[in-house]
């Protein structure tokens, strides 16, 4: 019957999409926390601190998480980082924090990341707003274009110091990569909607589908703010074609993720081959978005014999059953209109792979979408160029991915951080 064909083909959308939403990593029920937060030596001086970019210290927020303080303990990842939350989920903790904690040499690190988890999301579970809220007391104006971790990171630093901030974000929802690029199946909405509160809850306004350059002028912003922070990320992906015909079908790893994330699964099609051209973290996000969003075969292809890739991250897709061709190039696509396969070539230079292939998703990198939106602000290649954060402009800055050509929230955090104090030196000498 139709109907039966229907509703199967319903279940496997229902299914498909309740895998590519839930989130993979296993979380600290109370009693877990308290033993893990017990392994802490509570060092003098934490090596766990020193290796944290945003200055989050493990070692006082484990302290206030024994003594029962759940509050305290959010209020000191809060003060440092505003995307705590986010990077509970997503920091590459053992390159970081945990790489650096002295546990390691007796036994295993501190499991900090999840720590962390356990007090961001306690925090959301009791509504806690840990951060002081500061009344407007300047009448200089701040705004900031783009609301990912950099620029939520500049509003709260300029809001805590009493200035009214307004982020323009071209897109409906606030976050940036952490809400459209990173697959819920790594970060969940939840948590990141709920560090994109914690700004809010200072005053900081957000103007959503509002896209500098396109809903209103950098020149419009100039007239109304005093100082003006860009933190508009990479979002424009890369692609190419191999052969004479311009294939559809062939899209960038960033035009997918968005598509996926943006609309939680539901808006995409995917066909039951993929290839993936790039083996770094976003080629393996893209390959798991596919093969979780319902593609047979996934294979991803990697120039070199090491994959960049993060380990976690090989390892996921791997358990997925992706395949990983190292050592092999795309050389050709195959299809009239569309893209129907792909021939690839190994190093050796005499094996070849010719793989079925009905949707190609390049992750090769993403560029700064600027156009002639950001004109006057010098702009070269993939970056924008500073001197301690100030742009070519001197009442514009700019930080995050924007201006490192692309790294990690955590980072963008960081630099946003520096940034937001070479902005209040600014509108305090004006
Ligand atoms: C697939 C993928 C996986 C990743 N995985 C990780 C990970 O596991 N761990 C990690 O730490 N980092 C990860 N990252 C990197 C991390 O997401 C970024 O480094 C971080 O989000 C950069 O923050 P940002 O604020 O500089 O830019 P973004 O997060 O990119 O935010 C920029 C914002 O500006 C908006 N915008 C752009 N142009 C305009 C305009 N003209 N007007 C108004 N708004 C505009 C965008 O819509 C966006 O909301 C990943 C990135 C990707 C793409
Ligand atoms: S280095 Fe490890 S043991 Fe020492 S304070 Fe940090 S988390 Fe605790």
């Amino acid at each position: 019957m139709w109907y039966n064909f229907a509703f199967k083909l319903l279940a496997k959308g229902y299914v498909m999409t309740f895998k590519y939403l839930e989130l993979r990593d296993s979380k600290y029920d109370e009693r877990m926390a308290a033993e893990e937060a017990a392994r802490c030596l509570l060092c003098v001086d934490a090596p766990c601190a020193k290796a944290c970019p945003s200055a989050t210290n493990p070692e006082q927020f484990i302290s206030a998480m024994r003594a029962g303080d759940i509050s305290a303990a959010a209020k000191i990842i809060r003060d440092s980082n505003v995307c705590g939350g986010a990077c509970s989920l997503v920091c590459p903790a053992d390159k970081l924090c945990e790489g650096a904690c002295v546990r390691t040499a007796m036994d295993r690190p501190v499991a900090i990341r999840k720590l962390q988890q356990f007090v961001v999301e306690q925090e959301q579970a009791l509504q806690l707003q840990v951060l002081d809220k500061t009344p407007v007391i300047h009448a200089a104006k701040v705004a900031c274009i783009g609301a990912g971790p950099a620029s939520l990171t500049v509003a709260a630093k300029l809001a805590q110091a009493g200035y009214q901030v307004d982020i323009y974000e071209a897109m409906p929802q606030a976050g940036g990569m952490m809400s459209y690029g990173i697959p819920p199946v790594r970060l969940n909405q939840e948590l990141v909607d709920w560090d994109v509160k914690t700004v809010t809850d200072l005053g900081v306004k957000i103007k959503l589908n509002t896209k500098v350059g396109v809903d209103i002028s950098l020149a419009q912003l100039e007239e109304q703010y005093k100082a003006i922070f860009i933190g508009v990320g990479l979002w424009s992906g890369r692609t190419a074609q191999l052969g004479e015909r311009n294939l559809s079908g062939v899209i960038s790893a960033v035009d997918f993720l968005v598509a996926a994330r943006g609309s939680q699964g539901k808006d995409v099609v995917i066909p039951k081959s993929v290839a993936v051209i790039g083996a770094g973290d976003t080629g393996m996000d893209c390959a798991a978005t596919a093969k979780l969003l319902g593609a047979e075969n996934v294979t991803v292809f990697c120039r070199g014999a090491k994959v960049p890739a993060y380990h976690e991250e090989l390892k996921f897709v791997q358990s997925l059953g992706i395949n990983v061709a190292t050592q092999f190039s795309p050389q050709q696509f195959l299809g009239d209109d569309a893209v129907h396969g792909i021939i690839a070539q190994h190093a050796d230079g005499y094996s070849e792979l010719k793989l079925k292939a009905e949707l190609v998703i390049y992750a090769i990198g993403q560029n700064i979408d600027a156009g002639e939106a950001f004109a006057g602000v010098a702009i070269e290649g993939n970056k924008i160029i500073t001197q301690d954060f100030q742009t070519s402009k001197a009442h514009i800055f700019a930080a995050g991915d924007a201006t490192n050509g692309g790294s990690t929230v955590v980072q963008a955090v960081k630099e946003a951080k520096l940034a937001a104090s070479a902005m209040l030196k600014f509108l305090a000498e004006e």
